[in-house]
């Protein structure tokens, strides 16, 4: 198996990458952004859940994101491989996920890390607010929290892939076609 993390602060471009190397490579998307979404779209209590502390900029507790990823892994075990998106974004959620592949005798194959400048991403994040209807692309403050919460909380995820020697940085600023390209010769050393 294929197993991918694409990594990088919000608004990095991470779904739109996903979306064409995941038909690139036949590999599995999960977007744990666009499960909550869906969730909140459809009224569940996991959306219920996740709704106060998306709408905010906040990070959604460990324990709930963890359960609904493992739930969507566990149940897509047998594909070619996954990309994640939007996970792990904490050490104990990249600590899980390595448990949890483990148990089914596969692993990271790496981190592919877009990056991009602060400024750059509060740009992009309120053009694609404008458009999107999406409550936490609406207003610099929260994007500044969600910029916020990344650097706390999930940047240190660099070194802990960089530890097994797993992680590949790209340029993140540049046309979706020079982007991709620089994803897919970052692929081809995984
Ligand atoms: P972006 O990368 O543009 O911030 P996402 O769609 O990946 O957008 O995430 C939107 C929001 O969903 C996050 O700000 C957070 O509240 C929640 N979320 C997504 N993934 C996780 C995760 N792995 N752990 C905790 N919260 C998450």
């Amino acid at each position: 198996m294929k197993n991918v993390v694409l990594f990088g602060p919000p608004g990095a471009g991470k779904g739109t990458q996903a979306e064409v190397i995941k038909l690139k490579y036949d590999l599995f998307h999960i977007s744990t952004g666009d499960v909550f979404r869906n969730n909140i779209k459809n009224n569940t209590d996991l959306g219920l859940l996740a709704k106060g502390y998306m709408n905010k900029g906040e990070l959604v507790p460990d324990e709930i994101t963890i359960n609904m990823l493992s739930e969507v892994v566990e149940k897509n075990i047998h594909v070619n491989g996954f990309i994640f998106d939007g996970f792990p974004r904490t050490e104990s959620q990249a600590i899980t996920l390595d448990k949890l592949l483990g148990k089914f005798n596969t692993s990271i194959s790496g981190m592919i890390a877009l990056e991009v400048n602060d400024e750059i991403l509060i740009n992009r994040l309120l053009e694609r607010g404008k458009g999107s209807g999406r409550a936490d692309d609406s207003n610099r403050e929260i994007i500044e929290n969600r910029i916020n919460e990344y650097y706390t909380k999930t940047a240190i995820l660099k070194t802990y892939y960089q530890r097994k020697n797993c992680y590949y940085g790209v340029d993140g600023v540049g046309s979706i076609e020079e982007i991709t390209s620089r994803i897919v010769d970052a692929m081809s050393k995984l």
